[in-house]
């Protein structure tokens, strides 16, 4: 492949003369990686061939070094020997592209976009390009409906709202689309801050550990964008608070991410807005512990109340209920209360909530209870550890 490629005639490619100088290259590179851009073109091979072409094309003559090289040997390659088959690969996406050297350029024609007023681009043409190649989709360069990113967004809410559904406000930022230039990013001659660097005209950059400070790629370091919408630098949206209602249903279970659709960030070049993605988290609640849609819950019971058997009152999500505890229940005994859990909708149904009793030792603080656990004794004459005693020797 690299040698096949290496042949190609860059200024044909281009449809430049051999002559031209880097201004004219510019403009054509320009026009041509619009029209083949993949996002105008999607699933046309023959549109991609064309715009890896143009860029690798673009990639050389724009580079006097690199062109000087071309001129004269017919081909170029940085890392690819002439003969070396192909080792860098030309697989799709990035092929033996050289990144480094791409943002050089860029950054060059960045800064040149800067002063060249006649094609109402700025520096945008970096972001452009830039963002094709890492799968993001290129609106200026295109100029094709783009969707909104979609949003995420953290919502605590209590048990109860949880159990009953409630409706809540969120205050979220989101993108919006900009009124003064109605998303296009554009406004004549009008000059604004880069968005990129915020003026600075330099961008850190983090390489592992090594920091970069970089020539901002937006404004090639002028800290200023041309032909740019001053109210959203050239973004065509801007952040905005905005209050979104949402319908917490009943039952919502912690963890449950709700879909708002429409309230995530605004589209551009009249594409729809993304959504908004809320992530429920259940506050805990003291007693009721949440079991899909059972609730259990922990009630003490007497000695008395285990041994006789009572009626006890016990809570419930609806408020109390009567619980009937048979005559000698045991220590962490449970109990089911039919359709006493959440409410389901998907199922439209409730779940049960499980009662565990937990037995109390009685108060003794006063002889008379002494007094009757003493009889109690007298009566109740089996060894309640018998069993432990049987199981707990190894085998004679
Ligand atoms: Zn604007
Ligand atoms: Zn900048």
């Amino acid at each position: 492949m690299p040698s096949a490629t290496n042949k190609k005639d860059y200024y044909e490619t281009l449809g430049v003369a051999r002559t031209a100088d880097g201004d004219e290259i510019r403009k054509s590179y320009r026009k041509l990686a619009r029209k083949y851009h993949p996002d105008v073109n999607p699933g046309d091979k023959a549109a991609e061939e064309r715009f890896k072409n143009v860029q690798e094309a673009y990639d050389v003559l724009s580079d006097d070094e690199k062109r000087k090289t071309y001129d004269q040997y017919g081909f170029y390659s940085p890392n690819i020997p002439p003969n070396g088959g192909g080792a860098a690969g030309n697989g799709p996406g990035f092929g033996g592209f050289d990144f480094a050297e791409y943002m050089r350029q860029q950054q060059q024609a960045g800064a040149n976009a800067g002063t060249d007023e006649g094609e109402g681009l700025g520096g945008g043409s970096f972001r452009d390009i830039f963002g094709s190649f890492f799968g993001g989709r290129s609106r200026q360069a295109a100029n094709q409906p783009e969707r909104g990113s979609d949003l995420e967004y953290g919502l605590n809410v209590d048990f109860w709202q949880s159990i009953r559904g409630t409706q809540v406000k969120l205050n979220i930022t989101r993108q919006e689309t900009c009124e003064t230039c109605h998303g296009t990013g554009s406004a004549g001659s009008n000059v604004a801050v880069c968005p990129e660097c915020d003026g600075a005209g330099t961008v850190t950059q983090m390489a592992g550990a090594m920091k970069f400070n970089l020539t901002c790629p937006r404004c090639g370091g002028t800290g200023r964008l041309k032909n740019a919408c001053p109210t959203c630098r050239g973004e065509g949206r801007i952040s905005r608070p905005d209050t979104v209602e949402v319908r917490i249903p009943q039952g919502v279970v912690s963890g449950s991410r709700l879909r708002v659709a429409g309230k995530g960030n605004a589209g551009a070049g009249g594409g729809p807005a993304g959504d908004l993605y809320i992530t429920v988290r259940v506050e805990e609640h003291p007693f009721f512990k949440r079991n899909g849609d059972n609730i259990d819950i922990q009630v003490p019971l007497t000695v008395s109340e285990a041994g006789l058997g009572a009626k006890i009152e016990v809570p419930t999500i609806d408020g109390r209920a009567l619980l009937k505890i048979p005559q000698g229940t045991q220590n962490g005994q449970k109990f089911r209360l039919r359709d006493k859990g959440v409410f389901n909708a998907r199922k439209n149904s409730r779940g049960d909530e499980i009662v565990e009793v937990v037995l109390r030792s009685p108060d003794v603080h006063n002889e008379r209870t002494r007094e009757l656990l003493r009889e109690l004794a007298q009566v109740q004459t089996t060894d309640v550890r018998q069993d432990i005693w049987e199981k707990v020797q190894p085998a004679a």
